[in-house]
């Protein structure tokens, strides 16, 4: 399995970006946010990607430097269509406005419908913390076949839809959850296919509804789905996810024919902190509940309570020192797609930094 340094991953996302039509301000937005995902450790939603993104590109179902349309921005409310853009560089700009208009007005709504992909959610909890801000998202993906099963039923009837909440620290992020409300995310079912193991138990089932642990049932004959995470709570979290994205921010639904493409749309709340109950105080009860959670006596087999985004912090740390890696069959897939847009296997070492 290759391994590459964050940095070479970077430089061949942008060459791939570009080459895709991406101007430099897309381009930059795009590689940094992949490359961030796997350095977090999710590399369902890092480079891993780029053949999907070729691949929606050539069906023009991803539209490189789009003008996304704002269809209302009034008071807390600002209401955002990206119409197929780049979703990085989409959802990336309509969180940016969406922190200032909660700057001027205590709080921010924001409505942000149909970009392609936007990737981990994450990204944009951690622009928002980091603006001493706290969000909340209810994201949903549609446009292509349904694969989330929920809590009850054989068949899919949604995506992965993910959630996400986020509060500031003293130096970037204190505590964020940024999850898909599958049991694992369906790039996760595409990493364990590419690495040719199984997922856990509970995760998908097949086409009759069994559960297997088969990931090959489900990316390569495109059968089955991915079951709700959390039993009956996590599947109301879904459907909550869809009905806010889809329903309340106007998004594209599940419910609506898919085209093959990956619609995101996403209702995020972005809240000052400082306008609400003051930057300070809100910190201090921040990490005064962090240090109380983690304050538990560890349950046999774990070595410590951790609260969530502290693995990603983990991650990232040690894949910058120790590089990262990228399976061999992604790492092909990427290599090809690249190949289709008249990248040579020259550009891309040097890209990597290795040598040609
Ligand atoms: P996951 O299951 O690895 O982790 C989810 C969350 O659990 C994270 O907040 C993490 O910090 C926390 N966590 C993990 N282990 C923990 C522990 N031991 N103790 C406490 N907290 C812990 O993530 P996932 O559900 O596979 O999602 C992966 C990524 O996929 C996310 O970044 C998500 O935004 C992204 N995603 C995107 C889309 C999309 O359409 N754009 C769809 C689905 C998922």
């Amino acid at each position: 399995m290759p391994t590459f340094t964050a940095h070479g991953l970077q430089t061949l996302t942008h060459l791939i970006a570009t080459r895709m039509g991406s101007e430099k301000i897309e381009a930059d937005e795009v590689a940094d946010h992949l490359v961030r995902a796997n350095l977090a450790g999710h590399d369902s939603h890092g480079v891993g990607m780029l053949p999907t993104y070729v691949r929606l590109l050539g069906d023009g179902l991803l539209v490189p430097n789009q003008t996304s349309e704002t269809v209302l921005d009034a008071g807390a409310l600002l209401v955002i269509d990206a119409k197929r853009g780049y979703g990085q560089r989409a959802a990336g700009d309509a969180v940016r406005r969406a922190i200032a208009k909660a700057k001027e007005n205590g709080a921010c709504v924001l409505a942000f419908r149909n970009a392609s992909h936007i990737g981990r959610i994450g990204t944009y909890g951690e622009m928002v913390a980091n603006a001493g801000c706290a969000f909340t998202a209810f994201v949903n993906v549609a446009d292509h076949r349904d694969i989330q099963a929920t809590w009850g039923a054989a068949q899919p009837r949604l995506g992965t839809n993910p959630f996400c909440v986020a509060v500031p620290g003293a130096d970037g992020p204190s505590v964020m959850l940024d999850m898909a409300t599958t049991t694992i995310a369906a790039g996760k079912a595409r990493v364990a296919h590419n690495k040719g193991i199984p997922v856990a138990d509970n995760c998908l089932i097949d086409a009759d509804g069994n559960p297997t642990n088969d990931p090959g049932i489900f990316i390569r004959d495109k059968l089955g789905a991915l079951k709700s995470f959390g039993t009956h709570k996590g599947s109301g979290l879904a459907i909550m996810c869809e009905i806010m994205a889809a329903a309340v921010a106007g998004g594209y639904g599940a419910f609506e024919p898919p085209r093959g493409g990956t619609l995101n749309s996403m209702l995020a709340i972005v809240i000052d902190l400082a306008q609400l109950g003051g930057a300070e105080e809100t910190q201090t009860r921040i990490e005064a509940t962090k240090a109380y959670v983690k304050s538990a006596r560890p349950a046999p087999g774990f070595k410590e309570v951790l609260v969530p985004g502290e693995p990603e912090k983990a991650y990232t740390a040690a894949r910058r020192a120790n590089g990262i890696e990228v399976d061999d069959t992604t790492w092909q897939e990427i290599q090809d797609s690249a190949a289709k847009l008249g990248i040579t296997p020259a550009e891309i070492a040097t890209a990597i930094g290795a040598n040609a």
